[in-house]
């Protein structure tokens, strides 16, 4: 028996494939699990991932994420914190994994991503030049750059960096106490803390 003669199944795991951290055999169980005891499991599923995109949108300042507000406005946090500190992170789930770990004393700003020119991803395609105008804007006095320790989020500060400082703002980086080649979002809190409060010049 193969599995081609079944495209509705293999439809359905191509789809599951997709995301990040399934491989095909995951994708497999996964499906051939949702065909099994419970035929509501899958509806709800399905339902669940659709209302995604309708209820949750980007904050209009930040980029982080907003739900129950309409598009553009305001996060929670660009409404109330102090507006002196911006720290920059890669993606939202990143924002989660610094207030986890207690924190910044300021705003965010979400970059969705990082500046890698070999993917073809350059400065444009993120929300670099709003970055730029918060800080044109006045009122910050500096930046934390809190991007992912591997050569793009390297690359990026520094290209940050470069950009930042000639409008007379103060540019730190997270310490060197996450190892290289890790991910923020999964970095243990006492870690992510630590190296937020020994930032360093840029
Ligand atoms: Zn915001």
């Amino acid at each position: 028996m193969q599995l081609s003669r079944f495209p509705a199944i293999e439809e359905c795991i191509e789809a599951f494939r997709r995301l990040p951290g399934v491989g095909p055999k995951s994708a497999q169980r996964i499906v051939f699990h949702l065909l099994g005891k419970d035929p509501e499991a899958a509806g709800k599923i399905a339902a669940s991932c659709e209302a995604l995109h309708e209820k949750v949108g980007l904050c209009g300042t930040c980029s982080m994420l907003v739900e129950g507000e309409a598009g553009g406005s305001d996060c929670s946090v660009c409404g109330a914190r102090d507006p002196g500190v911006i720290c920059v992170v890669e993606e939202p789930a990143d924002v989660f994994a610094v207030e986890r770990a207690g924190g910044v004393k300021g705003r965010y700003h979400v970059l969705m991503g990082v500046i890698s020119p070999l993917d073809g991803v350059e400065p444009e395609d993120l929300t670099v030049a709003k970055l730029i105008e918060r800080v044109k804007a006045g009122d910050v006095k500096e930046v934390i750059l809190a991007l992912n320790p591997n050569m793009a989020g390297e690359g990026t500060s520094l290209y940050l960096a470069q950009v930042l400082k000639p409008l007379g703002v103060r540019v730190t980086q997270l310490a060197h106490g996450l190892p290289m080649g890790s991910h923020l979002e999964y970095a243990d809190e006492m870690t992510l803390t630590r190296s937020l409060e020994g930032r360093r010049e840029m």
